[in-house]
């Protein structure tokens, strides 16, 4: 594109991708979820262009495009609408925005559940809040971010990404209450062990649509729950109790749905009582109790992470493992030794290999700030 002969960025933003240490589906339904940044990140570099309202983006490997400001409207290339989203979000909230340049590169690996769509949105927009001094507070991006996706990009997502990509703390993960915002930024130190994602490479059809009919499912049990306790709003307010009281009023798959919710936010909060006391191996039990319910219980894994969570019980190395993310794929978390994480990462490769004829990729990720200007 012609601008990038004359670039001279005023500003280069690092935009994190993130992993969910525990906590999943939990997020929807209004409970507990553990995430952090990792180092891997989108960059953007950026400097106002004097033209009023044109814009230039770039993107590496995705090519690049211009716009006016004056006529944002969602476009048949999905990368554009991240940033379309951004821009007609921030539309809203100020005419300060006008002409500028920008190029974006990014070290996420593509399609491993890191959420790359929170960062090329968060980043976008706590970028241009610095280069036209929109005075938008850190929260205020998250959410906008948050609706860009909903509105340009389609996704109907939670707020966990946007709020992990923008509010990280190095060195920490965030409990995040998914009802109130509240957050709290927990220390983490698992030394001498070190966080390990196996990505399976696949992502199985199937994954939208059940996670329509989970939440759905979830909406039931909680009608169900509610004729005993008419208090509750979600399955972030019932208990065991309350669910076993119900039981023979419901079928079994929503009472196995709503048992994995009621036990995963609860997991959630004794991961973070394991991280304070520095509880190893109750990190890694977690670890493994919440892949058995996501696995059984909620029926969202497949034989790939099955597979992988199955090959972690068998070193003595690895704490414990389970399938991050919405399901049906993606990437598996594990606690590994450090001096065991080269065969760790080798014999899995193998033995994924040889069951499943695809190349696993494995990388370590450190919990890492947020959206930061470099
Ligand atoms: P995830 O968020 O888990 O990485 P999504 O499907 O939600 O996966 O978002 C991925 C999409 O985000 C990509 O298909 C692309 O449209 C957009 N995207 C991610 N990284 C970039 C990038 N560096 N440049 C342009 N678009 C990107
Ligand atoms: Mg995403």
């Amino acid at each position: 594109m012609q601008f990038l002969e004359n670039f001279k960025p005023e500003l280069t933003i690092a935009s994190p991708g993130r992993i969910n240490f525990i906590g999943e589906h939990t997020d929807y339904n209004m409970g507990y979820v553990l995430p952090t940044a990792i180092g891997n990140k989108i960059t953007f570099k950026l400097q106002k262009n004097g033209s009023g309202d044109v814009c230039n983006i770039y993107s590496v490997g995705y090519e690049g495009f211009s716009l006016n400001l004056n006529n944002i409207s969602i476009s048949a290339t999905e990368w554009e609408n991240y940033v379309l989203g951004v821009l007609n979000e921030l539309s809203k909230l100020t005419d300060k925005v006008k002409g500028f340049d920008c190029t974006i590169e990014s070290d996420l690996p593509l399609g491993s559940g890191l959420s790359s769509s929170a960062a090329m949105e968060c980043g976008l927009a706590y970028g241009l809040n610095e280069l036209f001094d929109l005075g938008l507070s850190k929260i205020t991006i998250v959410e906008l971010s948050q609706r860009a996706e909903h509105s340009y990009v389609g996704t109907q997502c939670g707020i966990m990404d946007q709020f992990a990509s923008v509010m990280s703390k190095e060195g920490n993960v965030i409990l995040l209450d998914c009802e109130s915002l509240a957050y709290q930024h927990i220390p983490i130190d698992i030394y001498p062990y070190k966080i390990i994602m196996l990505n399976t490479k696949v992502e199985h059809t199937l994954a939208s649509s059940e996670y329509n009919t989970r939440k759905q499912e979830c909406e039931e049990g909680v009608a169900t729950m509610k004729k005993r306790n008419p208090h509750i709003k979600s399955l972030r307010d019932a208990t065991r109790d309350m669910l076993e009281a119900s039981k023979n009023e419901m079928t079994q798959t929503v009472y196995n749905r709503c048992s994995f919710i009621i036990d995963e936010n609860k997991r959630v909060l004794e991961m973070v009582e394991a991280f304070k006391k520095k509880d190893l191996k109750a990190i890694g039990n977690l670890l493994y109790k919440a892949h058995h319910g996501i696995s059984k219980l909620y029926e969202v894994s497949c034989p790939e992470s099955d597979f992988l969570v199955d090959f972690a019980k068998t070193n003595a190395e690895v704490l414990g493992a389970r399938q991050t993310g919405g399901g049906f794929g993606g990437c598996t978390l594990n606690i590994v030794h450090e001096d065991a994480v080269e065969d760790f990462r080798k014999e899995a490769t193998n033995a994924y290999k040889k069951t499943f004829n695809i190349d696993l990729e494995a990388f370590e990720v450190q919990p890492s700030g947020g959206t930061s200007i470099i």
